[in-house]
């Protein structure tokens, strides 16, 4: 487990120092926002959907380094996959920063996000490592309703 600590931190402080898909999506046609009142973070995540798949998805916003590293991870998880696809991995994401570890499911295979398994030790941040799949379902789901985790 001390090596998976290590990537999980070197991937998180990378992502969030460096986040990648970082800017305003400007020929997105769905955006929702999110806010977990319990730290703070806010975002905003763009997609353009065509055809039901998520051609791009790019975020903004402010917060924890775990909110930050985990939108941009998520982005570039999303980036290619089509609607559905985007929505089980996000029930295996959840599974996994809940319970620790995922369902062995070979149809989403969670790669990269796997690093955020730790943060089921610490629940308070289960809301930072998921408020930007939230707010990504209701992207998809077109509701221009600001998400709160609460
Ligand atoms: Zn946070």
């Amino acid at each position: 487990m001390a090596d998976l600590r290590d990537l999980y931190q070197e991937v998180v402080i990378d992502h969030s120092k460096r986040p990648h898909n970082f800017h305003k999506l400007e020929d997105a046609n769905r955006s929702a926002q999110g806010y977990n009142p319990l730290c703070g973070d806010k975002v905003t995540v763009y997609v353009k959907l065509e055809n039901g798949r998520l051609r791009d998805v790019s975020f903004e916003g402010s917060g924890c380094a775990i909110s930050t590293a985990s939108a941009s991870i998520m982005t570039e998880a999303v980036k290619g996959k089509t609607a559905e696809e985007a929505r089980n991995l996000f029930e295996s994401f959840h599974d996994l920063v809940t319970r620790g570890n995922a369902p062995d499911d070979r149809a989403t295979p969670l790669g990269k996000l796997a690093v955020f398994s730790n943060v089921s030790e610490y629940p308070v941040r289960v809301k930072c490592a998921t408020l930007a799949w939230h707010t990504l379902r209701s992207a998809l789901e077109s509701s221009e309703s600001v998400v709160s985790t609460e």
